[in-house]
């Protein structure tokens, strides 16, 4: 059945051509040329910009690290710790409530696509109540399935839900990293990945303590590491790429590895500025990803101040590239090239916003969108044509259910790992407390 919708009015926004309202028309998941059918859907988008959807290359959406006072000072090795326990005690139920909401919070602040990098979940029913999360509230997800040090069978059980639990094009091997996956495992996938098709994904070159480690225990880098073990292949995803000399640059260019780049969480975990001006000038696509920070919005102004910043120089990065990394060029780095620049024949993955006070003027709507937009301008989220957010509301779950959901699964999972004092868990959905 054929099925129109007009969105009518709107103002597209993909880049620094001059923004002039245009119609849109979507038909049967895809924008389309031509005349809308009789009876077509009409969005009046009369005020409102409309952005190809974001996609966000690298998170880990059923984050299981209580957000309490004393979690703000921890480090690295200390979050890694507490989510490794919590990950152990956590049913299925609890990664798809968690995950529900985090997708809730992806698609309500204009997120269409997202790569989960799951773990540990190798256990009966986990990767299907993760992807059923995922779906709870409409968000396209890829699944980026860890692997730690039982790396054998954890790569047989991704191959076999290959298909069966989630398309084998959104499904990665992804060795969490080299704290906690040997160099063997990395060959292991790499191995894996050219006889199944299934493509490849890691955190790699995080923290200048993780390429000293490298040097001193393989004689090479990390990058040169992975390159020796297979696991630079085309489709490959290595996220941060924090530390990287000009050879590993050229071996991501030579190899067509795409880079997720996190630089909110670079900054929050002082981990250093990835070269990402010096990446995409050898041609390597580099996406953004929030990793556990705010949203999509916040990563695009804070890839352009980081990149200033470590350049010593401010716009080496531009707003316009910015908005690129998080659309069109994200897109292509997943491997998902049919969407994000807003033309006919593409997906309809799109979304509009409702530019509020802080957006105006709208002299420069690039500009506007890149450094003063949050996830609340955002009014509706289409992913395939379809209605995921309608109005700044949720279409497919209700938010408050979502949210007490979440806050019971993280407060009896910070009780089961003996994480948390009672005392941080007076805060609850229905009696908030004056902060002392
Ligand atoms: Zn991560």
């Amino acid at each position: 059945m054929v099925s129109d919708l007009l969105i009518r009015g709107g103002t597209p926004v993909t880049g620094y051509a001059d923004p002039a309202p245009a119609d849109l028309l979507v038909r049967d998941g895809r924008l389309a040329d031509g005349p809308p059918l009789p009876g077509a859907e009409t969005l009046d988008a009369t005020g409102l910009l409309v952005l190809p959807g974001l996609v966000n290359t690298h998170d880990h959406l059923r984050s299981l690290l209580p957000m309490t006072r004393r979690a703000d000072t921890s480090g690295l090795a200390q979050m890694i710790e507490a989510g490794k326990l919590a990950g152990a005690a956590a049913t299925p139920e609890d990664y798809r409530a968690l995950t529900a909401l985090a997708a809730a919070r992806m698609v309500l602040s204009g997120v269409t696509t997202a790569v989960d990098h799951v773990y540990p979940l190798h256990r009966p029913g986990m990767l299907a109540a993760v992807a059923a999360g995922h779906a709870d509230v409409g968000l396209r997800a890829h699944l980026a399935y860890g692997l730690t040090e039982d790396y054998e069978e954890q790569i047989r059980l991704a191959v076999a839900a290959a298909d069966d639990e989630v398309p084998a094009g959104r499904l990665y091997l992804a060795p969490v990293s080299l704290r906690q996956t040997s160099a063997d495992g990395y060959r292991a996938a790499a191995r894996a990945a050219e006889r199944t098709g299934l493509r490849l994904y890691t955190h790699i070159a995080e923290t200048r303590e993780e390429v000293d480690k490298c040097l001193a225990e393989h004689g090479v880098r990390p990058v040169e590491l992975l390159h020796q073990a297979g696991f630079l292949r085309p489709g490959t995803v290595l996220v941060h790429c924090v530390h990287l000399s000009e050879r590993e640059i050229g071996l991501l260019a030579d190899n067509e590895v795409a880079v997720a780049y996190c630089p909110s969480n670079h900054l929050r975990l002082a981990k250093g500025f990835a070269p990402v001006v010096a990446l995409r000038e050898a041609g390597v696509r580099v996406g953004l990803g929030v990793d556990g920070m705010d949203d999509l919005f916040t990563e695009m102004r804070q890839a352009v101040y980081a990149q200033g910043q470590a350049a010593g120089r401010p716009g080496v990065l531009g707003s316009d590239a910015a908005l690129r990394m998080a659309t069109g060029e994200g897109t292509a780095a997943i491997g998902e090239p049919d969407a994000g620049r807003l033309r006919a024949g593409e997906r309809a993955d799109l979304i509009t916003l409702r530019p509020g006070t802080s957006m105006r003027p709208l002299a420069d709507p690039v500009q506007s969108c890149v450094h003063r937009a949050h996830g609340q301008h955002v009014s509706d989220v289409l992913v395939d044509g379809e209605f995921v957010v309608r109005d700044g509301r949720l279409t497919r779950a209700g938010e408050t259910e979502l949210a007490d959901r979440a806050w019971r699964v993280t407060r009896d999972l910070a009780g089961r790992t003996g994480r948390e004092h009672a005392a941080d868990w007076q805060w609850g959905p229905a009696a908030p407390q004056e902060m002392p």
